[in-house]
């Protein structure tokens, strides 16, 4: 990782978008309000929570690293984690889905 995204991780990680912090998040799917992904409920409105942590949802959406999980930025080959050399077949590849 370089030093501006290092920097950008840790302001990221500040303002509670980080991966420990996706980890521990879950959007309730009746108010679309970020939670406690501990949490039975939702505290906004009681709503059940999904057992999927935002960072489930953000790793369906980004590629990540087979091995280690880390999302990788789009056009990455190596994981800036581990080294380990990736494909990005989900990153910028979707154009337009939905065409049935
Ligand atoms: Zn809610
Ligand atoms: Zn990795």
């Amino acid at each position: 990782m370089t030093a501006a995204e290092k920097a950008r991780y840790d302001t990221l990680e500040a303002f509670g978008f980080g991966p420990n912090v996706m980890r521990k998040t879950a959007v309730c799917g009746t108010c679309g309000r970020m939670a406690d992904a501990g949490a039975a409920a939702c505290p906004a409105c009681g709503g059940k929570l999904p057992e999927e942590t935002l960072y489930d949802c953000y790793k369906r959406q980004h590629a990540c690293c087979p091995a280690c999980g880390t999302v990788l930025s789009p056009g990455s080959r190596y994981c800036p984690s581990c080294g380990k050399r990736v494909f990005c077949f989900m990153a910028g590849r979707r154009r337009r889905a939905g065409r049935t």
